[in-house]
């Protein structure tokens, strides 16, 4: 039994139950891990959804160049897609971003420039606007766009979203997921309500985020957007992705928190996962009173935990926060004595 390239390999993630760090929670609680994907994330189906649509619907070309302006997940995605397929990726991101993820993309072929993260979106040296211009001048070229690229979502309605309604046999009655684009959140959530309009659609937002402000009230509220630390998640403006009317209820959830329970995670449940996945299980916990015995919750685990090794997995990095409590003496600091 084989597979025929790498790309027949993505989805039909595991679930797997979470038996410590939600053992105040009356429900079952399911973790959907989406780091056996072949670029350790949730984002290669939905880069591969993209593509194949453009690749239909005429945009993408043989032999073209994609451009997007990403340095994390979607990036994998696509890079991976491309050498498959035979297409060129380039990618813009920022300074802020960690060398090994441009590294993890030039890895695959893929071309990374690396542009300032303090200057203005609209100034022509930002990642925003390089991309613009280079999907312009770069002859053959396409630029998927995942916050507006509705094959997003569609990638989620059409496999996560039935996976999860066969892994738990009908069963679910709430899902959690973090919301960035809003693809997994708005996909999953559109099949499942299908099934059972009665399913909870629960979303995890940051603190910096305009995302439960305008669910609540409607209003885009400028003032909810600040710097956070979280990855993946939240946003600073209203991607298309995201279908409000689906999504029942978003939780905000600290940096620190998040950071902290990502880290329980792994040391919990061996289970090696990213910064967003600390922040759905922080959530989880703060809405401890929506769930009752009986009931099956899903969490979304979307991105794996060597991304994170200079982050919340490193004790310097969290100290440097002030993230770290109940400091204990280590062998290192006995050393050091
Ligand atoms: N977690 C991580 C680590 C991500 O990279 C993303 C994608 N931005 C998300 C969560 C949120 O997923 P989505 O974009 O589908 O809302």
């Amino acid at each position: 039994m084989w597979y025929n390239n790498i790309l027949d390999t993505i989805g039909n993630t595991p679930l797997v139950k979470l038996n410590k760090v939600a053992k105040d929670i009356p429900a079952t609680v399911l973790a959907k891990i989406e780091t056996t994907n072949p670029g350790n994330s949730i984002k290669d189906r939905m880069a591969l959804k993209m593509i194949e649509d453009a690749e239909k619907s005429g945009k993408l070309k043989p032999g073209g160049t994609i451009i997007e302006g990403t340095s994390g997940n979607t990036g994998m995605g696509l890079a991976i897609a491309a050498v498959i397929k035979g297409y060129k990726c380039i990618f813009t991101s920022t300074d802020k971003q960690s060398k090994e993820k441009f590294d993890a993309l030039r890895a695959f072929g893929a071309e990374v420039i690396v542009c300032p993260t303090n200057v203005e979106p609209e100034d022509p040296r930002s990642y925003y606007s390089v991309s613009s211009r280079l999907e312009r001048e770069v002859p053959n070229s396409w630029k998927p766009n995942q916050y507006d690229n509705l094959s997003n979502s569609q990638a989620h309605y059409e496999s996560t979203g039935p996976e999860i309604w066969e892994q738990t046999e009908g069963k679910i009655t709430h899902l959690i997921a973090g919301v960035g684009t809003g693809g997994t959140i708005s996909g999953i959530a559109r099949y499942l309500k299908e099934k059972n309009p009665a399913i909870q659609i629960l979303g995890i937002d940051t603190y910096g985020s305009v995302f439960k402000k305008y669910k609540e009230t409607g209003v885009f509220d400028k003032n909810e957007i600040y710097p956070y630390i979280t990855e993946g998640i939240g946003e600073d403006f209203l991607p298309q992705n995201v279908d409000f009317s689906l999504i029942d209820h978003f939780e905000k959830v600290t940096d620190k928190d998040a950071a902290l329970m990502t880290r329980e995670i792994a040391r919990k449940e061996g289970i090696f996962s990213g910064n967003s996945t600390g922040s759905a299980v922080a959530g989880l916990l703060q809405m401890k009173d929506k769930f009752k015995e009986g009931d099956v919750v899903v969490i979304i685990f979307p991105d794996h935990g060597t991304r994170y090794l200079g982050k919340m997995y490193n004790d310097d990095w969290l100290r440097d926060r002030g993230f770290l409590k109940d400091e204990k003496l280590t062998a290192r600091d006995i050393i050091s004595k």
